[in-house]
């Protein structure tokens, strides 16, 4: 496998970038090596600078749910393109956008454009706090919900991936009105509620955590939350950023049918292109300014190419039997990496929900953030190396979920069985 263009551009990168990416978890840092540089996608693959082809389990961190380059999101991104990039003034492809996403989302009555999932949350929580008039936000330990400084405490992804506790340039004051709690403990939540619960503005969960590597909730978790949040008068905020359009048209909300007062959306609604949004309830959202006096604003909020490219990505997600062929795939795959390492006896837990899985390299369960800390993380880097040699690009961290797109074929996922195979048996 020829890496030399790949190592000349990285060396490169080093000395122009910090840490030669734009993203910490890109750099390779947890598995050791260096990474390829991406030159092209196409489907289900990826190549990088010196011509090798990888079959693509990170699909950009989940927007290209219907794989790389996909011709009629290219066809709408150009189209749209042609007619000017932005505006800074209303155009109609935002009000189909604002309606695609209410009809799908069962809790979002209104929402807004923004240009990433970082600034949805953020802005998610700013009215959370304008509308309750309370400070404090409960999130879950390894939850990743962008990188505001509020959210960075005990926060997943990257930070997991690089055993960073909080973050420095992170005011005390920042970090003091966050509550971190553990994931799927509902009597954690409860006694928090209990004790001071009049301070709480918002609880902000991601329904299905996909920042740790995958980890569903446990049954009633996300019930829980909703009655205890209700109770007490704080905002339930579901950051779908990852799981909306992933998990199904209606999100994890619809999934598990709990409806959040607020929603937090990114990755699949921009098809690949810098978006974000964040919607909930009439009364909630008309806080915003020019309606209300919560501030929030953004020059590309709403451009109409990214939103071109969101748009037709959704058009083309209302044909069911997308989900259920992503599904099935996934399974197979989930189903095949996890069958390889136990018939070489090494202990892995494995998740999956929808088109996301994790193969964890522990006996388990894994439930929160603390358990899925006890996984052996060199096995995941030696196994990570091995399946890139074989052209098998995943997340390089274990804190990552993989994601199958509808570009997957069952071609792709059997070869990548074999792969894993392969390397499982020279281990055993
Ligand atoms: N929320 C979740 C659940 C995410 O997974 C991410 C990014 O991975 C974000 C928020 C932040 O989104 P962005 O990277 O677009 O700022």
């Amino acid at each position: 496998m020829k890496t030399d263009k790949s190592k000349k551009l990285f060396e490169k990168a080093v000395g122009l970038i910090p840490g030669g990416v734009n993203s910490p978890v890109r750099a390779f840092k947890a598995v050791g090596g260096e990474p390829p540089f991406i030159q092209r996608g196409s489907g289900s693959k990826i190549f990088d600078a010196d011509g090798n082809e990888y079959i693509d389990y990170v699909g950009s961190y989940g927007p290209l749910i219907l794989g790389h380059a996909h011709p009629k999101v290219l066809g709408a991104i150009s189209e749209a393109a042609q007619n000017g990039l932005t505006f800074g003034a209303p155009t109609e492809i935002e009000v189909e956008m604002a309606r695609l996403i209410t009809k799908a989302m069962p809790g979002v009555e209104k929402v807004r454009m923004v240009s990433s999932g970082t600034e949805a949350v953020m802005s998610a929580l700013r009215l959370s706090r304008g509308f309750t008039g309370r400070t404090k936000i409960i999130k879950f330990d390894g939850c990743y919900h962008g990188h505001s400084d509020s959210m960075l405490a005990a926060a997943g992804s990257g930070v997991a991936t690089l055993g960073i506790a909080g973050s420095p340039g992170v005011t005390d004051g920042a970090a003091e009105d966050t509550i971190v709690l553990d994931y799927n403990d509902l009597e954690s939540v409860e006694k928090t509620f209990e004790r001071m619960g009049e301070d709480i503005a918002a609880l902000i969960v991601e329904p299905v955590a996909a920042n740790m590597g995958l980890i569903p909730p446990t049954e009633g978790f996300l019930e829980g939350l909703k009655s205890l949040t209700q109770k007490s008068g704080a905002l339930l905020i579901f950051d779908e950023v990852i799981t909306g359009f992933r998990l199904g048209l209606s999100g994890a909300q619809g999934f598990y049918d709990v409806k959040p007062d607020l929603t937090c959306l990114g990755k699949i609604i921009g098809g690949g292109l810098p978006v974000g949004a964040f919607g909930g309830r009439s009364d909630v959202m008309d806080q915003l300014a020019p309606n209300g006096p919560v501030y929030q604003a953004g020059t590309l909020s709403g451009n109409p190419v990214s939103l071109s490219a969101g748009l037709m990505t959704l058009k083309l997600l209302a044909d069911k039997a997308i989900y259920s062929q992503l599904d099935e795939r996934a399974k197979r795959l989930s189903e095949g990496l996890e069958a390889a390492a136990t018939a070489a006896k090494v202990d892995v837990f494995s998740t999956r929900l929808g088109s996301m899985s994790t193969v964890f390299f522990t006996k388990g369960p894994v439930i929160d953030y603390k358990s899925a800390k006890g996984s052996d993380l060199k096995a995941f880097a030696s196994f990570f190396k091995a399946m890139l040699k074989r052209g098998i690009y995943l997340a390089p961290s274990q804190f990552e979920a993989a994601f199958i797109s509808a570009a997957h074929s069952q071609e792709d996922i059997d070869k990548t069985v074999r792969a894993a195979e392969e390397y499982f048996l020279e281990l055993s």
